[in-house]
């Protein structure tokens, strides 16, 4: 018996990185699962990679969540398709780093567009189908950055917004059976973070040690360091933890 049998999980921008590795993960224990992403052929591509369980079934879905239009749709689809919706996890994310001196409004909209507004919408559309039927789980992903970060005004902001909206879920979804928390992780090694290591004129693997040797655990993160605490935060084992956030990061903000 998996955690996840008889599950439904959208997860956005799951074609790739952490939100792929979350989707692989709920898959294992037994979840259907909905990959919801920007380009629908890489996220039907995704979904078809999943390693499903038996009577399981996963679906791309192209969307941009910061698009109400797209979201409705996309939680449209995949209730239909899958046969309803258990789990959310919103994980799309952008950077558009620059010191504030030099960060357009653009910059700062995109951002904002994306982790805010996104998990706003998805959320929204979600919640209807979880109180309807008295369960639902939540996960937003957070960062450290939400701590602050040179040069992640826009970022930063956002990620600390993704935590006084999933305290708020917390409040005024719990009486209807839906948790809400969140992941904040520090340093994981995905196309996000090498994209920086580019910005910074780093090479990657350089980039990533000395991330590594920053950190109390003397490594960096890999996104199933977030897939397994997603795991556990969206499932049952969790019901009495709402509101939180679970800062994943090798102990990078003790220092
Ligand atoms: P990633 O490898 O860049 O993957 C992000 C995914 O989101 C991509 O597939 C991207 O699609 C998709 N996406 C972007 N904008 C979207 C939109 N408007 N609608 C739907 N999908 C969209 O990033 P990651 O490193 O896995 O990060 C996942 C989450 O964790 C993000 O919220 C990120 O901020 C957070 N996080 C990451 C780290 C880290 O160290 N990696 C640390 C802390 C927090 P395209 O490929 O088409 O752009």
């Amino acid at each position: 018996m998996g955690r996840y049998d008889g599950r439904v999980a959208v997860i956005t921008g799951s074609a790739r990185g952490i939100g792929f590795a979350i989707a692989t993960r709920l898959a294992e224990e037994g979840a259907s699962v909905a990959v919801v992403d920007l380009d629908e052929a890489a996220a039907t591509e995704a979904a078809g990679r999943l390693p499903l369980t038996e009577g399981a079934r996963a679906v791309g879905i192209g969307a941009d969540v910061s698009r109400s239009a797209d979201v409705d749709a996309a939680i449209a689809r995949a209730v239909e398709e899958l046969g309803g919706i258990h789990v959310l996890v919103n994980n799309a994310g952008i950077t558009r780093d620059n010191l504030l001196f030099k960060m357009t409004e653009d910059d700062w909209d995109l951002v904002m567009g994306v982790h805010l507004k996104g998990a706003f919408l998805m959320t929204k559309a979600a919640q209807a189908h979880f109180v309807a039927q008295k369960y639902g789980k939540i996960l937003n992903l957070s960062s450290v950055s939400a701590l602050g970060n040179r040069g992640q005004a826009n970022y930063s902001a956002a990620k600390m917004g993704v935590q006084g909206f999933t305290r708020t879920l917390g409040i005024e979804l719990g009486p209807y059976g839906v948790n809400a928390n969140a992941i904040a992780p520090g340093f994981i090694a995905t196309e996000m973070t090498d994209a920086t290591a580019a910005r910074l004129k780093m090479d990657v693997e350089e980039f990533r040690r000395l991330s590594g040797e920053a950190n109390p655990v003397r490594r960096v993160g890999f996104p199933e360091d977030i897939a397994a605490t997603a795991a556990f935060l969206c499932s049952d084992e969790a019901s009495y933890i709402t509101g939180q956030t679970l800062y994943v990061d090798g102990g990078a903000t003790l220092v």
